[in-house]
């Protein structure tokens, strides 16, 4: 059964090259929203007993930040497939932040086809009776790094077999062995799938946008950038001449649309995806496993 597509962005540019993609790809049901507001509505309609979206969303998108685009829907249906559009590079840290986050996988803008549906690929065989990984190429079209109780959890064997595959995929020369890597696992049901939940610091909820603040040097007032009307300073109503000479830039603030508290260090606790449980980083429990590289032409 083919699962509702969502896509949010505000470019209708990539609205209209996705759905041309996504139909290519035989897919049937497929939403376009380009405010978040509007898109996390519709994300909660398709959600239903049974029938989880698979949800694309910018990460760059400009009523709000994707970050907490991702929480919110996150919380409302945890076994929905989130996947975050993004011109930013595929190893930046930002991006293997957002996996651990709990984004289903990264789609790298210009949005290609064959990308698009590698994902698809994916979330079938995932989602077929009994996954079967006979060719561990398929995860690396995604992903380079996983670590055993990843594999373990993906590949649903026991370990006598997971253990076989892996020594065959390294003298297949598919993958290596490296430094041993560090999970959060949910205190309540044990599970690896786990995501972030960002939230204000101070209400604790995750309704919240990015701001750019900027500083007025000559009369040291902070503000936010949309309050400088006409570029003039609304302290001391003066005119901002040159970047960096009269005033700056301060990047990476929030605002909370709940209690309009402005922060600049997000709130975050964990959610686990198996078991909808909520925990902190206090009540994570963390384990290492066996960590390997894939050695591949998609890596
Ligand atoms: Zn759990
Ligand atoms: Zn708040
Ligand atoms: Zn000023």
């Amino acid at each position: 059964m083919k699962r509702p597509v969502l896509l949010i962005d505000d470019s209708e540019n990539i609205l209209t090259r996705m759905k041309e993609f996504l139909e290519k790809l035989g897919q049937k049901e497929i939403h376009l929203e380009k405010c978040i507001e509007n898109g996390i509505k519709k994300f909660q309609e398709l959600s239903k007993e049974g029938i989880h979206p698979i949800a694309f969303i910018d990460y760059d998108i400009q009523d709000g930040s994707g970050i907490s685009l991702l929480s919110r829907l996150l919380e409302l249906d945890p076994d929905g497939e989130i996947i975050i559009m993004t011109a930013l590079e595929k190893n930046s840290e930002i991006i293997s932040k957002l996996i651990n986050e709990g984004a289903y996988e990264i789609l790298s803008k210009p949005i290609r086809l064959e990308a698009l549906k590698n994902i698809f690929s994916i979330i079938e065989l995932e989602n077929s009776e009994e996954p079967k990984y006979a060719d561990i190429s398929e995860l690396l079209k995604t992903t380079n790094r996983l670590s055993e109780a990843w594999l373990s959890d993906k590949l649903s064997v026991n370990n006598e077999e997971l253990n076989k595959n892996i020594e065959r995929w390294i003298s297949d020369g598919k993958i290596k062995q490296i430094e041993d890597i560090k999970e959060v696992f949910c205190p309540s049901c044990n599970s690896i799938k786990t995501g972030h939940i960002f939230h204000c610091p101070q209400c604790k909820r995750s309704d919240f946008n990015q701001i750019d603040l900027i500083e007025h040097y000559s009369c040291g007032n902070i503000a936010e950038e949309r309050e400088f009307r006409n570029d003039k300073c609304p302290s001391c109503n003066k005119e901002l001449k040159a970047l960096g000479i009269d005033y700056r830039r301060i990047k990476n603030h929030y605002v909370c649309n709940s209690c309009e508290n402005k922060f600049s260090e997000i709130g975050c606790d964990f959610l686990c995806l198996n078991c909808n449980k909520q925990f902190t980083e206090e009540e994570a429990v963390w384990k290492s496993s066996r960590g390997f590289l894939g050695i591949s032409k998609y890596a």
